[in-house]
């Protein structure tokens, strides 16, 4: 199956509220640009490095996002073009975002990583931490960063009754930090594997790979 096949039969589908990031890590720019041909426009990536070097090849209307846990010490890499960071879990990584997108003169606009798996290998803040977070005074002073809605991966399993019990996990959380942020627009869950639950559960905005572009190949 061709990747603009692949495209179609999903946008199709797609509900309206709902925007689909492209997940094209380790994959080659060719096949982004098959994607971009068939008229994608919004790509994730989960290494900074891998999306500077796809960034800097590409057509320049392409929103970049970040999906992948961020290390500080790399957003200054991305902070002139980013236009979306999916797995911020801290005011610390938030300041630092702050200070490298103000170099720039820019706002970046971020989700808030929520723990909803109960495994212990995901990263992510209790809705609590969150709520904290963002009626905080420290926050309040950021003035080049906006959070504009919430990020959650589910549990690693077969079992869709525990994935779907996650995902109302991040449906209730977005709810109740927007009762403090009226402005919050995004719920970012689901990938290929579980899309369709997830837009059930309220997904805003669905992180789909290898549906895509075929299964991924690490061993390079
Ligand atoms: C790789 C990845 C995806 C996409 O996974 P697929 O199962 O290939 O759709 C989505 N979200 C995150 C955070 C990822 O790292």
């Amino acid at each position: 199956m061709s990747i603009k096949h692949n495209l179609s039969k999903i946008t199709s589908l797609l509900p309206k509220n709902v925007t689909l990031v492209a997940v094209s890590k380790t994959k080659p720019v060719s096949d982004l640009m098959e994607a971009y041909n068939a008229g994608q426009r919004i790509f994730g990536e989960n290494k900074i490095q891998e999306m500077v070097e796809k960034h800097e090849q590409l057509p320049k209307d392409i929103e970049w996002h970040m999906i992948g846990h961020v290390q500080r010490n790399k957003v200054k890499y991305m902070a002139e073009f980013v236009n979306l960071i999916h797995g911020v879990d801290s005011l610390k990584l938030l300041k630092e975002i702050n200070k490298q997108a103000k170099k720039y003169d820019r706002v970046i606009s971020c989700l808030l990583q929520i723990k909803i798996a109960d495994e212990d290998s995901k990263f992510g803040m209790s809705s609590q931490e969150a709520k904290e977070l963002i009626v905080s005074e420290e926050f309040s002073e950021l003035k080049n960063v906006t959070i504009t809605g919430v990020m959650g991966m589910a549990t690693f399993t077969d079992n869709t009754n525990q994935i779907e019990q996650e995902f109302k996990r991040l449906k209730v959380t977005f709810e109740l930090l927007k009762t403090i942020d009226n402005s919050l627009e995004t719920i970012s869950m689901g990938m290929s594997g579980d899309y369709s639950l997830a837009i059930d559960c309220g997904s805003t905005m669905i992180r789909v790979g290898s549906s895509i572009f075929g299964s991924r190949n690490y061993s390079n």
